[in-house]
């Protein structure tokens, strides 16, 4: 007798997480994807796994501050002139998440998503290339502000409804955690359980080398469509050939909006494109990763060097990056740590794929019995993938998740 199998449409953290763990509940995996294994956001992100990431972007005085980003160049959030009126449904939508009971219930769902990140790469990555790439080692946020780095009221109440762990520090004790910092930081805070990814595309590419050796099936190409029976999908169309599924998952980022569509599901998933800049000799050697709060940037530390990343900017897809944000990371580093090269440099721009309520879909597609969405983890998906994977596969298995699935119902944006 064959195995079941299923079709995986996009080979990033997500896609990689959810075969993987799919052959372990014994189903046969194809992983269709265009471009290389994890070249997509996963790629090029900071790398932060953070099971204490409850506090959602959509707090309460999110619009307030919302013209004063989108008017200062060097703001962290950006939006091209040309994009401007496909987005701006989209950001009134996030807009409208940010009461207090709205961001609390998110802030619940991310605390059951990203809660178990670590032992979820752990299952994965035990006895692989991939298990020294994950390390628990906390993670520091620094603001130049009194009193601002833990940020508002309701995100201290999150975190300690969560149970999350913080240290508060002064500036005294910051610096004697990261001496390289310039002493401007006046508040800082320690997430001792959180942690970071020391290469995101290395740790893609050997979930999925495992995937490989375990079976799988790797192939290169876009997916443009399905063929459809019913309420079953028969195939997926491959460059423009119908190839035959058994099961489809969409897990393709920032592009699975329009593949949810064709099977009549509105799920508003937006481009939200962030830039890095990966410093290989930056003279300075920060032991773990440090976020400037008010800049809304990290300075990670990898195995390829520094990397620096962070900056929201919605442009479309397709349009071309704007490297004066990659410029202004280097300039906001530059004011972080004195002492830091910028020689040497590789620069990237990358889409999240971002829903406006901060939480991404996981579960059966409402009118196909035999397709399942996991996508649209914005800003947290390196910290949700493998978790995102795991309940994927027990939706797939036909059993039930630990969690309460409710808050990522693909159908929770046509419901409304
Ligand atoms: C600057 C930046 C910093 C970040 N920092 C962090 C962080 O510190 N911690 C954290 O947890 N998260 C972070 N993130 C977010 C994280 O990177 C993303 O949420 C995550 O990588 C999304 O993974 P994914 O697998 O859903 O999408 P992707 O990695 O984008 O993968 C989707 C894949 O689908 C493929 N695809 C697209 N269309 C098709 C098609 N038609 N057919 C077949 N395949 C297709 C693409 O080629 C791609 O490989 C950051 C993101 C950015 C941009």
């Amino acid at each position: 007798m064959t195995s079941p199998h299923v079709t995986v449409i996009g080979a990033g953290i997500v896609g990689v997480c959810s075969a993987a763990w799919l052959q372990r509940r014994g189903f046969g995996i194809t992983l269709v994807d265009p471009e290389p294994v994890g070249h997509g956001a996963s790629f090029g992100n900071a790398g932060n796994v953070s099971p204490g990431a409850v506090v959602p972007y959509t707090l309460p005085g999110v619009l307030k501050s919302l013209p004063g980003w989108l008017l200062d160049p060097e703001g962290p959030l950006a939006v091209r002139p040309s994009a401007l009126f496909k987005v701006l449904p989209w950001l009134l939508a996030a807009a409208k998440q940010s009461t207090t009971e709205n961001a609390l219930a998110t802030s619940r769902a991310m605390k059951a998503l990203h809660g178990g990140t670590f032992e979820a790469y752990e299952a994965l990555t035990r006895g692989t290339d991939a298990a020294t790439l994950i390390e628990r080692c906390g993670q520091l946020y620094v603001s130049e502000k009194l009193d601002a780095a833990q940020g508002s009221q309701l995100a201290r109440a999150m975190r300690e409804e969560a149970g999350v762990k913080v240290t508060p520090l002064t500036e005294s004790q910051i610096r004697d955690i990261e001496p390289a910092l310039a002493p401007i930081f006046r508040s800082g805070m320690l997430l001792p359980d959180n942690g970071r990814c020391k290469n995101p595309h290395q740790l893609v590419e050997s979930i999925a080398g495992e995937c490989r050796r375990n079976g799988a099936a790797i192939v290169r190409g876009a997916v443009s469509g399905f063929d459809t029976n019913g309420s079953r999908i028969k195939g997926i169309i491959l460059d423009g050939t119908v190839r035959p599924v058994e099961r489809v998952v969409i897990a393709a980022g920032a592009a699975s909006g329009e593949l949810a569509q064709q099977l009549g599901t509105r799920v508003p998933v937006t481009p939200e494109r962030g830039y890095h800049v990966t410093i290989a000799e930056p003279g300075i050697a920060p032991r773990i990763p440090v976020s400037h709060v008010d800049a809304k940037f990290v300075c990670a530390p990898m195995n390829m060097g520094l990397r620096l990343a962070g900056t929201a900017e919605f442009a479309g897809f397709g349009a071309p990056p704007n490297w004066k944000r990659a410029e202004l990371l280097k300039k906001q580093a530059r004011r972080m740590f004195p002492g830091v090269k910028l020689e040497q440099v590789t620069q990237w721009a990358g889409n999240r794929p971002s829903l406006p309520d901060g939480l991404p879909v996981l579960g059966r597609a409402p009118k196909y019995e035999n397709a399942f969405f996991a996508f649209g983890n914005g800003h947290f998906g390196i910290t949700g993938g493998p978790v995102m994977g795991k309940y994927l596969a027990e939706i797939v298995a036909e059993r039930k998740p630990e969690i309460d699935l409710a808050p990522f119902s693909p159908t929770r944006f046509t419901a409304r």
